[in-house]
Parts: structure tokens; C-alpha cells; sequence
């Protein structure tokens, strides 16, 4: 008997991956699943996970202490609720909801029925974000002054709920609330001074299939956050400018470039001559100047949220996400509409 029961509310693509995590850890187990779609309960006995007869059913289920919510983004709020009526700690995926009000409510109910409640922000554990987040820590790329941050696809929005706003489609919340969640977790205790984001609507009209946002912080740092899906040519995934050095990582899973000026002498910079003109300034380094380095990213190990939900659950550990920083994300989303909307930039009172 594993000391930890979690049952799933909605069971599509993303709690499918939760099962599977969680049959990988020593602690937890899953009791069973409830969705609202008949195919995808078939799909749940043909895999002999247990399905329960209704919501209902599963929050009344006495041995699951921990509910997970992977349903559609517009619904987690209700369902979380509920659920901590019934006594159920609860994790829910990203986005927890869509407006900071009803975060509020799902925090003023996590507080009233005295259950833990977090969420998904899973890639906390992105090695290349790691990567970038160590980078910043050993201040080897002398001061940041800038810092880029994207995912590019190329097949525009799913063409599921993602495509529906009732449903909380939109790369915004999709993939906003991921980069924008790291974006933050760069920079501990720094002020987020102002938010200005243009949106893209090339395959959807209802909702956002990408935007870029600017994200200009108290420290001085302006740092682009970017999601696209039409996309044909990526950028890279991360981008760092610092006033000693340069560092990129093309992709998920690529190394770790940095390009360094080493003091050789650079006098006689040869000029760039194109059709129409001549270019010092903008001429490639000559090798002998700079110094090239690349590294492997940093390892994570994603059972670690998990581990962390349980560790909190025994009162021996604090939460890794914490909701004060799930609410603030909130409200960067939520100021990057009304930039968008506005064409103007947003001031941040932090
Ligand atoms: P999906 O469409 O594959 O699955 C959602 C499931 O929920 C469907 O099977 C649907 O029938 C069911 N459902 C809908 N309303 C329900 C209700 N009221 N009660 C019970 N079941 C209900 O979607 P998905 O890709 O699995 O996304 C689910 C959630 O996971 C979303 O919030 C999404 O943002 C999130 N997600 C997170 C990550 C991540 O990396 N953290 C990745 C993908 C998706």
C-alpha cells in the first residue's frame, strides 16, 4: 500500500502523461479516473485503470487524499473547489484558471476547507532553463542587459478547446503561462516594472495563436517572452545578452553556447562590403578574439514535483509553487491582453 492516493479528474492527453509519471514513483498510486467523454473512460479500462461512475463518485472515494484536474483550462476552478470541499488536496494543471479573481476564490477556498492546493507549473524543471537560470546565478556573461525566451511551432493552434476561448484557448494561457512563469523565476525578488505584448491571429481569429510580450524589470533587464505556431523558421529558445558575453541555446535538449570577448587585439576589423555599402560595426569577430564555450544543460528530474506535492502534504517541505507566484503570472497574462488590446504599455506597481 503506497502511502499517497491521487485520483484524476479528465483524462486526456496530459493526465495520461501524469499516470504514467506517477506509476514511476515509490510513494503514490493512482486510484482511478473520471472523465466526461465515454471514448476516453474506454480508453481508461482498456488500460485497467479504474473508472469511477462520476465526479461525485471519486471525491467521496475515502482513500484518495490527492485529486489531480486535467481538464480543459475554463473548468479547473470549479472542479478544484469541489474537490476541497470534499477534503481533497488538489493539484491542477496550468493555467490554474483564467482570471486572477478566480484564483482568488480557488486560494479562499483552499484556506476554508484547510486543503493544499498548487499547480502543474512543470517546466520549473526544463533543463535549458536550468541551464539559463545558472547561467544568470554565476554572472559570467558580466551585467544581462537582455534576455529572449521563445518556443516556435509551425501547425498553427491545436484544433481542439486550445482553439475555443469559452474553453480558455490561446497560446497566452497554452504556452504563455509556462515561459512567462520562468521568465519571472529568473529574476527572484525583482520588480516587474512594465509589460508590453502584440498578439498574432493567423490561424484563429477567436482567440491568440502567439504574441511577444516585452518584460521590462526594476533591475533594468528587458526580457522577451515569444510564442508563435506559424513559425516555419525557429529563433532560438533562449537568447542572453550580457555586456561581457553572449549566450544561446538553439533548442530542448541542445548545448549551452557562450561567445565571449578574450582581449585579443581587434584594430584591423575588416568591413563587411554587401551590394549597397560597407560595415564595420556589424563585421563577424575575428576567431582570435573571441572564446567559445558550450555545455551540456543542467539534468532535472521531474518526479520531483510529486515528491515535493507529498513532501508537503507530510509537513516536511514547503510548496515548490508556490500561489502568491502562480498569481502573479496570473496577472502578467492578464496585463499582456490589455497591452495588446490597448496598444500600450502596461506599468506594474510591484
Ligand atoms: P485533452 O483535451 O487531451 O484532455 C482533457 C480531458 O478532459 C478530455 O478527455 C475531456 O473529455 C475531459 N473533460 C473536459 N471537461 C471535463 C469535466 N468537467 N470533467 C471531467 N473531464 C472533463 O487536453 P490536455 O492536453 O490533456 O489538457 C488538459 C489540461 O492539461 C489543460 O489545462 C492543459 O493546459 C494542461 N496541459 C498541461 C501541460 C503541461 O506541460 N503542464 C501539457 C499539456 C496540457
Amino acid at each position: 500500500m503506497k502511502k499517497h492516493t491521487l485520483a484524476m479528474v479528465g483524462f486526456g492527453g496530459m493526465a495520461g502523461w501524469h499516470y504514467d509519471l506517477i506509476e514511476k514513483l515509490d510513494e503514490m498510486s493512482v486510484a482511478g479516473i473520471w472523465d466526461i467523454r465515454e471514448e476516453r473512460r474506454e480508453y481508461a479500462r482498456s488500460r485497467q485503470i479504474h473508472v469511477y461512475e462520476s465526479q461525485e463518485e471519486l471525491l467521496a472515494d475515502e482513500k484518495v487524499d490527492l485529486v489531480l484536474i486535467a481538464t480543459p483550462n475554463d473548468v479547473h476552478k470549479s472542479i478544484a473547489i469541489e474537490a476541497m470541499k470534499a477534503g481533497k488536496n488538489v493539484v491542477s494543471e496550468k493555467p490554474v484558471t483564467l482570471q486572477t479573481a478566480d484564483l482568488q476564490e480557488m486560494i479562499d477556498a483552499s484556506k476554508k476547507y484547510g486543503r493544499f492546493l498548487t499547480v502543474h507549473q512543470n517546466r520549473r524543471w526544463d533543463e535549458d532553463f536550468l541551464t539559463v537560470k545558472k547561467l544568470m546565478a554565476e554572472g559570467t556573461l558580466g551585467e544581462v542587459f537582455r534576455l529572449e525566451s521563445r518556443v516556435h511551432g509551425s501547425r498553427g493552434i491545436p484544433g481542439d478547446w486550445r482553439q475555443e476561448p469559452e474553453h480558455g484557448g490561446g497560446m497566452v494561457l497554452d504556452w504563455g503561462v509556462h515561459l512567462l512563469d520562468q521568465a519571472l523565476m529568473l529574476f527572484p525578488g525583482v520588480a516587474l516594472n512594465t509589460v508590453y505584448a502584440t498578439l498574432t491571429n493567423v490561424t484563429n481569429q477567436l482567440v491568440d495563436d502567439g504574441f511577444t510580450a516585452d518584460l521590462g524589470f526594476a533591475n533594468g533587464i528587458h526580457m522577451i517572452v515569444e510564442v508563435g505556431t506559424s513559425n516555419f523558421i525557429s529563433l532560438p529558445r533562449w537568447y542572453v545578452l550580457g555586456t561581457d558575453g553572449t549566450a544561446m541555446i538553439g533548442d530542448w535538449g541542445e548545448d549551452l553556447k557562450i561567445v565571449r570577448a578574450c582581449g585579443a587585439d581587434e584594430e584591423d576589423v575588416v568591413p563587411v562590403r554587401t551590394a549597397a555599402g560597407l560595415t564595420k560595426t556589424m563585421a563577424p569577430r575575428r576567431e582570435d578574439s573571441i572564446f567559445t564555450e558550450s555545455r551540456p544543460e543542467e539534468k532535472s528530474d521531474i518526479r520531483d514535483f510529486y515528491r515535493n506535492v507529498m513532501a508537503v502534504l507530510e509537513g516536511r517541505e514547503e510548496s515548490l509553487i508556490k500561489l502568491n507566484e502562480v498569481a502573479r503570472v496570473m496577472s502578467v497574462m492578464e496585463a499582456i491582453f490589455e497591452s495588446a488590446k490597448k496598444r500600450q504599455v502596461i506599468y506594474f506597481e510591484e
